[in-house]
């Protein structure tokens, strides 16, 4: 390795494990110093007046209404019953039962001190289904009344209280202008169709993305704006853990910028061909297809179509839990509507897109079954590893031959593969039927996986990186003769948005910054009564 790799890695390495709160800058007290109340009205008046986006889905939102709830006697209960039924999620299904019952004791009976009285008369049902399926989703009815209280008066109440003004200057610090200053750059860690991709730090809270760079001038020559836009757009609006976030997007002279959830791991391409004997080992296969399968669940649940399967697009977190990226070429779909066109890459594109058919989510589904294969077999279906077949073959082969098992595949992972890769989307598994209820998955707790608690199989060492070195990666090339004018500021106007909240809320919360800032007081003394 050539010493300017080292020194790239190195400084990465370090930054990483600075990340949180030795990653800040000295300043960074000034940087996220609250503006005076009386400079927030503009942005309340603003501010559309949901209690499920304020109090529930924004996390600095949901923690600033709690102590709000926690400083008045008469909703310390509710708030108390809400962290319990929160944590209860938490609790493996061997403690659900137990954990649910000294719930349903100490909040949904009259005779316990801390009774919560719109819950009381849930109190038999939940008993019912703790006993039925502890697994189940035992307190919705009760969750559900509880907001109903939540956003009636207390509210109304919150908005009038300190507590509001503080998320009104949480919510101007997060309205902050973000430019290239609000970052330290790191190594490049990959390119794009429209430019780089780097390792970033955000100078005042010390977390690290990974910031996607769109040449302006190469997606103008290549008509992109519309793509990007969409990319953007798309990410924007999910929230999913199995999924890359967006963090901020914004412009600088040359590029327009995606700053998205870093992932340390490398993507499993590189993973399944670049160490030791091609291919991944059963755990690994099982425990990454069971997170991409959720990843798609969600996608499709918002009836977006991702149409871009392949190893190469899904990536590694430092723990070893994947999320699937890269979303340039997804589409949303309005209801029960097909699209057409043929995207994606061509070695796994599904039949029917190759067809020039018009299609739905069955395509992801067939886009999974080659993930698994390849992950198994350690080469992509149809094709020898590094075999380049011309595109008339290659479609030829998708469309018409069989696959071919090799004593990699268990019983059930060949079964599951045949199944996903069927030709006729209409017969595929996922096409109107679970497929984590294949019995492949039948060691995968789907529940855990969701909330997060299950442990990966493969945890990647934090002393490494996991992407080629710096200079083996291709300089990206500048274009020349496009020159950009005033009709482009309208697109750029419309992807320079800069923060997204509920990313940058949790930002804020898990560098520590929130619990350091967030005092109240004469002199910024934490009040001693609120319980953190
Ligand atoms: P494109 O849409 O142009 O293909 P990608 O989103 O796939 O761009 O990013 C290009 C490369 O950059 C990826 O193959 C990967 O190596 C790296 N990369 C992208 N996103 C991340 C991320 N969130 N964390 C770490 N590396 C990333
Ligand atoms: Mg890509
Ligand atoms: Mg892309």
């Amino acid at each position: 390795m050539e010493i300017e790799s080292m020194v790239a890695n190195s400084a990465l390495i370090k930054a990483r494990e600075g990340g949180g709160s030795k990653g800040r800058s000295y300043k960074w007290k000034e940087m996220l110093r609250f503006a005076h109340v009386s400079q927030c009205v503009d942005h309340g008046m603003n501010l559309e007046r949901h209690y499920h986006s304020l109090c529930v889905k924004q996390p600095v939102g949901k923690k600033l209404f709690q102590l709000f709830c926690r400083s008045r006697s008469d909703l310390q209960n509710y708030i108390s019953l809400q962290d319990a039924l929160d944590m209860f999620e938490t609790r493996s299904d061997e403690e659900r039962r137990d954990f649910g019952i000294s719930i349903i004791q100490r909040f949904l009976r009259s005779q316990s001190i801390q009774s919560v009285s719109i819950a009381l008369k849930h109190e038999q049902s939940c008993v019912q289904s703790l006993e039925l399926d502890p697994c189940g989703d035992v307190f919705q009815a009760c969750r559900e009344d509880l907001h109903t209280y939540l956003c009636g008066e207390p509210f109304i109440q919150y908005q009038q209280s300190m507590f509001f003004d503080r998320f009104l200057q949480w919510k101007v610090l997060e309205r902050q202008p973000i430019t290239k200053q609000t970052f330290r750059q790191y190594r490049l860690l990959g390119k794009g169709g429209f430019g780089e991709v780097w390792a970033c730090q955000v100078r005042a809270t010390g977390m690290m993305y990974a910031c996607k760079k769109l040449e302006k001038t190469h997606v103008k020559k290549r008509r992109g704006e519309a793509m990007a836009l969409n990319e953007k757009e798309i990410l924007e609006g999910l929230d999913s853990r199995f999924v890359v976030n967006l963090a901020y997007a914004y412009e600088t002279k040359h590029a327009l910028c995606m700053v998205l959830t870093m992932m340390s791991g490398g993507d499993l391409r590189f993973h399944i061909h670049n160490i030791g004997v091609p291919g991944l080992d059963r755990d690994r296969v099982r425990f990454y297809a069971a997170e991409v399968c959720c990843g798609l669940i969600h996608l499709h649940q918002k009836s977006i179509l991702y149409r871009d399967m392949k190893p190469e697009n899904i990536l590694l977190d430092d723990n070893g839990h994947i999320r699937i990226s890269d979303l340039g070429l997804a589409v949303r779909l309005s209801e029960g509507t097909l699209v057409r066109g043929m995207v994606g890459t061509l070695g796994y594109m599904a039949p029917e897109v190759i067809g020039h058919k018009h299609y739905g989510m069955s395509v992801d589904w067939w886009g999974l079954g080659c993930l698994i294969y390849e992950m198994t077999a350690g080469q992509p279906p149809l094709r020898a590893r590094g075999e380049h077949p011309k595109t008339s073959e290659m479609e030829r082969r998708i469309q018409t031959e069989q696959l071919e098992y090799s004593d990699n595949f268990s019983k059930a992972a060949k079964d599951l593969c045949s199944s996903l890769l069927i030709k006729d989307p209409k017969q595929r598994l996922g096409c109107g039927t679970q497929v984590q209820s294949h019995p492949f998955f039948k060691k995968i707790n789907f529940r855990m996986l969701e909330a997060g608690l299950v442990e990966p199989p493969f945890k990647p060492d934090p002393r490494l990186v996991y992407c080629s070195d710096v200079q083996d990666i291709d300089e990206f090339s500048t274009v020349k003769g496009v020159t950009l004018d005033r009709t482009d500021c309208d697109f750029y106007c419309k992807f320079n948005t800069g923060s997204v909240p509920i990313t940058w809320q949790n930002e804020i919360i898990e560098t520590g910054c929130f619990r350091e800032l967030n005092l109240f007081g004469p002199e910024g003394s934490r009040s001693t009564d609120l319980d953190w």
